[in-house]
């Protein structure tokens, strides 16, 4: 079972912590916020504390995300 996009359905390497591909996130985002999240999200899964902090972000999460911005 493989990975998707949540934008463009391309699919997405299975160890990536996000669940979109690089060109949606960064069309969505820009590069510089883009990377900032994909740190983030690395960050926390190295740490072992994925949502208890608030670093990991869920799909739900990033659709809200984009609203927001
Ligand atoms: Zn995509």
């Amino acid at each position: 079972m493989s990975k998707k996009c949540i934008y463009c359905k391309k699919e997405v390497n299975d160890e990536s912590v996000i669940d979109f591909c690089e060109k949606c996130g960064i069309g969505v985002w820009g590069e510089k916020m883009f990377n900032a999240i994909v740190k983030n999200m690395e960050d926390a899964q190295d740490k072992g504390d994925i949502n208890s902090k608030g670093l990991f972000i869920s799909s739900d999460e990033i659709k809200n995300y984009r609203k927001i911005i």
